[in-house]
């Protein structure tokens, strides 16, 4: 059995109003990817490591996911992207923090992977190491899109209201945007029973430069062992503060993955980290759990390919 399972963020507010005008573009890209990739996962040519490495590339190239282009800006108004690997086996683990100019962030935590040493490279260096291994590089320009402009524009002028606090300017792109979410992350089980994870995000909308989310920090926002892969999204600090995706995979050992999942998400949420999380184990179970009003997420498992962005699959 092979399992590719996506997410492409998660957010918002009470109770699911139906899609906005830009989902359709979402679903569209995670329904092919996740037919290209789960038919060679399926077919033995692709393994669990380079089927999400691909998975996150392709979100990367959605502007209207946060990662790649189309990534949120800081409080500059510069790209910022931060993006870990995990593979389950040995454990090997790449990831970079607060690349400028990396066309695929995620690509570049994969060489650091495949490298073997160091596991993290922050700013400039990590950019320069991805542009050694041949990784496309952009101007920064490049990766801002006009929606991100705009949301920036829109948070910049709620920053400046007096009496803002900083709390609620970084849950601004998370409880205030219709559009502002958009993190993404895979996890896969291959024919040989393997599995990775990998996460890649622009951050928050205005984060202070500098900031590192949980997205790049292992156990954090990724995890994957030989047992099992996960990735997170939702505001990064509490996910940080948790180990969240770690602590999935301790707790699945004692009381199964659905569990698992669900008892994280419950100490997450009190540190004020809402957001939702997918996970796949060596048995083929997979749990895709959200306490925001919405994930954007899809599955391809035994053939069959599902979406869902509000709190049911559709079957695609
Ligand atoms: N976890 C990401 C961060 O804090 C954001 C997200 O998942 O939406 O950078």
């Amino acid at each position: 059995m092979v399992v590719l399972a996506v997410h492409g963020g998660a957010g918002g507010d009470g109770p699911w109003r139906g899609m906005t005008d830009a989902d359709p573009q979402r679903v569209a890209c995670m329904e092919a990817l996740l037919n290209d990739l789960g038919e060679r996962l399926q077919a033995g040519t692709l393994d669990a490591l380079e089927a999400v490495t691909l998975a996150v590339e392709a979100m990367e190239n959605e502007p209207l996911f946060n990662a790649g282009l189309g990534s949120v800006l800081d409080e500059n108004g510069h790209v910022g992207m931060d993006a870990s690997i995990m593979r389950g086996e040995d454990q090997a683990a790449g990831s970079v923090i607060g690349l400028t100019t990396t066309r695929h962030p995620v690509r570049a935590a994969q060489q650091l992977l495949k490298q073997g040493w160091p596991v993290m490279l922050a700013g400039r260096p990590g950019d320069e190491f991805a542009k050694k291994h041949e990784v496309e590089q952009m101007d920064s320009s490049w990766f801002e899109t006009d929606l991100r402009r705009a949301q920036w524009q829109k948070w910049k002028s709620q920053r400046l209201r007096p009496g803002a606090t900083d709390e609620e300017d970084a849950l601004l792109d998370h409880d205030g945007e219709e559009d502002g979410w958009g993190t993404v992350g895979a996890v896969a089980l291959d024919v040989h029973g393997r599995v990775a994870a990998a996460t890649s995000t622009g951050g928050m909308t205005g984060k202070p430069v500098g900031r590192v989310g949980d997205t790049p920090v292992i156990g954090a926002g990724t995890w994957a062992d030989p047992n099992i892969a996960v990735s997170c999204t939702g505001v990064g600090e509490a996910f940080i503060r948790t180990v969240a995706a770690h602590s999935v995979a301790v707790h699945h050992r004692n009381v199964g993955l659905e569990e698992a999942a669900r008892m994280v998400l419950e100490e997450v949420e009190p540190l004020g980290g809402r957001g939702g999380l997918i996970a796949v184990n060596v048995d083929g179970e997979v749990v895709m759990p959200f306490q925001t009003m919405l994930m954007y997420r899809g599955l391809y498992a035994d053939g069959v390919c599902k979406v869902g962005i509000g709190p049911d699959f559709v079957q695609s």
